[in-house]
């Protein structure tokens, strides 16, 4: 049992205002693995203070951006020595199988950390362009200010470092709120922070509920809030930032398509669907969640799938060979339950899996992986997000019926398709309105912009993009004529 009793506040160890505490449940054996203190208002408080004076007077937003890299790099360097004790802790609090927490949660935030250094290196922070009066116009980037960024508990250190990098290139200061369920990481990158000598008051990590990741939205002390979460909470955050004419970005959840197109190799596709669509046990915001399949090959297709799902290794998540851990909360665990019911109400077939418990799994917030067959895009299984390892296969009549299908969401954040024809590939690609989109795979790029179309967000992170989410243009005209 790990309890930590201080809050990482302005760069420092800090005793917390109350003595409220945040209980870490382990999804696998539902104990209590540990103990942190849980943020309140007071801490807010104190941490936006922090960050407030860091940026308004201290050296960090003053520095040149070399100095700034120069100190992100021990970051960098930090980092990549600790990531497999990142990712064997970030297993434990919320059930991501190993094998997936040391190729993705733990070593990506390093890459993204890397590749912000990389893009920071040669941005153009100040250049001079010619004005239409004759005279030179210096074009500026500062950085927004004071940063709060709240981030979800699926990929927990992912989302805290695509808002942490980009914010301290840029030269602001943040105040992250971790996700409730997920805030041993942050203690973990706090350490770090720590070590790797950013000065006092530009990082704050606060463990904490809801209310105060409300509270930090309506923060005067704020000037720009960036936010990974589910929509509904997305668009609350929205509509607050826009009463208050606030920055802010939003990355929210998804229904991505997969099209499968007749020459497809299914074994390439089975294959390659254990991590498009079943990542971090299906809690992917990225997830192929639909899989659209010509009629043509519609039963052949469905029998691949259902086949691969049927072999999956489901158990425990610190077990090198599990494919699907547990799901990180209870509550997660009946909403996933619910939405297997209410396929089948709705004429949609399961032909693997189903509700209740994998056999041999006796505790824990398990489900059984499943496959959904003659699903339309209409029910809801096909339009909202499930969350967890569910893929449903919903047939198509011929390639322009398939981009509309992936079209007809709500929501617009990542796509694949699945054929021998990379050209034609990028053509389809080319017509679905998503942010990302990959062939026979899916992946993102880390130097390439990510983000929603649609109710999947507003902004983007990741490269020279993703940066400028945390800067603000200033135009200055030297000498007129
Ligand atoms: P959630 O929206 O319930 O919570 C996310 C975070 O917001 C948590 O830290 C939570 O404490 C905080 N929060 C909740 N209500 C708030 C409020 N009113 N004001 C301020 N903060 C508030 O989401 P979740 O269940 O933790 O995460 C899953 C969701 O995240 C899914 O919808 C998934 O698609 C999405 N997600 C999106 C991306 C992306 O990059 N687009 C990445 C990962 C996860």
């Amino acid at each position: 049992m790990r309890t930590y009793d201080k809050l990482f506040i302005g760069g420092r160890w800090t005793a917390p205002a109350t003595s409220q505490v945040i209980e870490v449940v382990s999804p696998h054996t539902e104990e209590v693995i540990a103990a942190v203190p849980e943020g309140t208002e007071a801490d807010i408080d104190r941490a936006v203070e922090a960050a407030r004076n860091a940026f308004d007077n201290g050296p960090w937003p003053r520095m040149s951006p070399d100095e700034r890299l120069a100190i992100l790099t021990n970051f960098s360097a930090l980092y990549s020595s600790r990531m497999p004790e990142m990712a064997a802790l970030i297993t434990e609090e919320m059930g991501s199988p190993i094998t997936f927490s040391n190729i993705a949660q733990a070593p990506t935030p390093w890459m993204i950390l890397n590749a912000f250094l990389q893009i920071g290196a040669t941005y153009p922070w100040e250049e001079t362009r010619q004005g239409v009066f004759g005279s030179d116009v210096i074009v500026r980037r500062e950085p927004v200010g004071v940063v709060g960024a709240i981030i979800p508990w699926n990929v927990p250190q992912f989302t805290a470092m695509s808002k942490l990098a980009p914010a301290l290139v840029a030269g602001c200061t943040i105040v992250l709120k971790p996700a409730q369920e997920t805030p041993l990481d942050g203690m973990l990158m706090a350490e770090m922070i720590e070590a790797a000598g950013i000065p006092e008051g530009v990082v704050s990590i606060v463990p904490a509920g809801r209310d105060v990741g409300e509270y930090l939205v309506r923060h005067p002390g704020v000037d720009k809030i960036a936010f990974t979460g589910s929509t509904a909470v997305g668009r609350k955050i929205g509509a607050i930032c826009g009463e208050q004419l606030k920055r802010v970005s939003l990355e929210l959840g998804g229904k991505s398509a997969g099209i499968v197109l007749d020459d497809a190799d299914l074994g390439v596709l089975t294959e390659g669907l254990k991590l498009a669509s079943l990542m971090n046990n299906g809690q992917a915001c990225v997830a192929q969640s639909r899989i659209l399949a010509s009629r043509n090959r519609y039963d052949e297709v469905v029998d691949a799938i259902s086949s691969m799902v049927s072999g999956l290794n489901v158990g425990d998540p610190a077990d090198p060979a599990t494919e699907i851990g547990p799901l990180v909360a209870r509550r997660q665990q009946e909403r996933v339950e619910k939405y297997i019911a209410l396929g089948q109400e709705e004429g949609a077939r399961v032909t693997v899996g189903g509700n209740g418990r994998p056999s041999g799994i006796e505790r824990g917030w398990y489900v059984q992986p499943t496959v959904f067959a003659n699903a339309n895009n209409d029910m809801r299984i096909a339009r909202e997000e499930i969350f967890g390892p569910v893929i449903t296969v919903i047939p198509y009549e011929d390639e322009d019926d398939a981009v509309r299908i992936a079209n007809d969401s709500d929501y617009g954040l990542a796509g694949s398709v699945w054929t021998n024809d990379t050209d034609h590939a990028v053509e389809i690609a080319r017509r679905v309105r998503t942010g990302t989109y990959a062939v026979n795979t899916y992946v993102m790029d880390f130097i390439a912009p990510f983000g929603g179309y649609k109710s999947s967000g507003i902004g983007r992170e990741f490269g020279k993009e993703g940066l400028e989410q945390y800067l603000e243009y200033k135009s200055i005209i030297p000498k007129l004529g």
